[in-house]
């Protein structure tokens, strides 16, 4: 890994403005995906250090909430400089980490910055409001206040957007920050936090702690009562464990957690269409998206032109190295990822699927699958209630309109859904029927700075990006003035 600027590869933790080691000093190794190697180290920290940033935080909270939202905003905006400037950099890092293919990363590269961007923008509209009065002798309003220190933990899925998204709207609000990045990828973090400061970001205000075991900092995160919200991104099983943790102390907590996309395809939709948004959902980020379709669902009538077309489209993307131009799905995350999705498949397969493509492990060895279909999925392989998290897609048959709708909400979970069809009419009913936080129809890709993103059901609470992003870090306080 050749970075342009090699002091973005940090190996610390950040702690009020100062890069320190562990108090043990142990360290931890970042592995590249595709090959095992070490391609960093990084310090390995535990409670101490984490109640240290946290104490930092709140020091700095009362200066950065009493900054006014020009000041706050001038500084994200040159943070979003320094994070495009050095976007390049910023893809290798995530690309060496957790084997997300080059082109990909060079996009999430921008997508992350972009966060930063909008929130410099939104710092400046967190608009309270005057309110009628009842009672001629009050005045009656409302002002939007920081919470207050937040605590971040993010996967490792999006290693720099998944930072952003929260951190910027927290800054951009006044609340300062402690992050803890997940430790599968934490290098993207650290060099976005070493732009950070550049940018003016002052000490404390944004504090990161990276560590191999996240139980004794997810604790202290929870347990410790100054830390006011929660924002947590990773599976359902986490933050469940996190939110009966901040329920202790009555924390705000925003939760974007696991899906199981449902992804539909009616008899009157455009099928090469359908059969592009599919592959675009389903193998971006080598199938390791919480929104990525998990359960593709075809009309009976289409269901075999589907299938071919789709097979064939799937047959296409190359596999390798997540470093080539050229490749499309690269190396999954680490061994665990790669034993999760083999098992999925036997068992599918032992239980009467068919691989209309792929199947099996992919001869270039270690975390590499073959991109994968399968056909003739039914509701007893454990593949269609769990979240994949690589590159199989599982086909499945619908008969009727309801349905599909109902099939697709069979699921405790509510992130994304997609589907394709012609019919305006039909388009209304399916997007209505859809119980989740978010619908794609007639495309497959639906994320963006602007728009909000989030789930319902056990996928989470809470919304990022948009204007609602923001809202997530500020308190309604209502001043009510008597005497008048
Ligand atoms: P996945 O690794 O499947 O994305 P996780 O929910 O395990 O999902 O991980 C998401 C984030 O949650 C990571 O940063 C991870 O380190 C963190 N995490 C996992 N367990 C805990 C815990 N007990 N306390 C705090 N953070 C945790």
């Amino acid at each position: 890994m050749q970075l342009t600027d090699p002091t973005l590869l940090r190996s610390q933790a950040l702690v009020n403005g100062e890069w320190v080691d562990a108090d043990s000093g142990k360290t931890f190794e970042v592995l590249n995906p595709a090959t095992g190697e070490a391609i960093g180290t990084v310090a390995d920290v535990g409670a101490n250090e984490t109640r240290r940033a946290i104490a930092a935080a709140e020091a700095a909270f009362p200066a950065w909430r009493d900054s006014t939202a020009k000041q706050r905003s001038d500084i994200l905006r040159r943070w979003h400089e320094l994070l495009m400037e050095n976007r390049e950099d910023l893809a290798q890092l995530m690309t060496y980490e957790m084997g997300k293919p080059i082109n990909e990363a060079r996009g999430e590269a921008v997508f992350g910055a972009s966060f930063v961007e909008w929130y410099s923008e939104e710092a400046r509209r967190a608009y309270g409001e005057i309110i009628p009065t009842h009672d001629p002798s009050k005045r009656l309003m409302t002002l939007k206040q920081p919470i207050g220190v937040v605590a971040a933990i993010t996967p490792w899925n999006f290693p720099l957007a998944m930072i952003t998204r929260k951190v910027a709207p927290a800054l951009a609000a006044g609340c300062t920050a402690v992050v803890k990045p997940p430790e599968d990828a934490p290098l993207t973090a650290l060099a976005a936090a070493e732009l950070a400061g550049r940018a003016g970001v002052p000490a404390g205000a944004l504090n990161l702690l990276p560590t191999s075991e996240p139980a004794p900092v997810g604790d202290e995160l929870t347990a410790n009562p100054v830390v006011r919200k929660l924002s947590f991104t990773g599976s359902t099983a986490t933050g469940k464990h996190l939110m009966a943790k901040a329920a202790g102390t009555v924390k705000n907590v925003s939760m974007e957690l696991g899906g199981n996309a449902p992804f539909l395809v009616f008899d009157d939709a455009d099928v090469d269409a359908a059969v592009e948004g599919a592959v675009a959902s389903k193998y971006r980020n080598n199938g390791q998206t919480c929104i990525c379709a998990n359960r593709i669902y075809v009309q009976d009538a289409i269901y075999e032109e589907f299938a071919k077309k789709f097979a064939a489209a799937v047959a296409d993307l190359r596999v390798g190295p997540a470093i080539d131009e050229a490749t499309a799905v690269g190396p999954l995350v680490n061994e665990k990822a790669i034993e999760k999705v083999d098992d999925l498949v036997t068992d599918a397969l032992a239980k009467g699927a068919g691989a209309l493509t792929g199947g099996k492990r992919h001869a270039l060895g270690r975390t590499y699958y073959e991109v994968t279909v399968l056909t003739d999925v039914t509701p007893d392989m454990r593949i269609s209630s769990e979240e994949i998290f690589g590159p199989v897609a599982p086909l499945y048959r619908f008969e009727t309109e309801e349905d599909g709708i109902a099939l697709a909400n069979h699921t405790p979970y509510g992130l994304a859904s997609y589907f394709f069809a012609g019919d305006n009419a039909r388009i209304w009913r399916v997007s209505e029927g859809l119980e989740y936080g978010m619908v794609g129809v007639n495309t497959g890709l639906i994320s963006g700075v602007t728009v909000p993103f989030g789930g319902i059901k056990e996928s989470g609470i809470g919304r990022e990006g948009s204007h609602e992003g923001l809202a997530e870090y500020l308190e309604t306080k209502f001043v009510c003035v008597g005497g008048i």
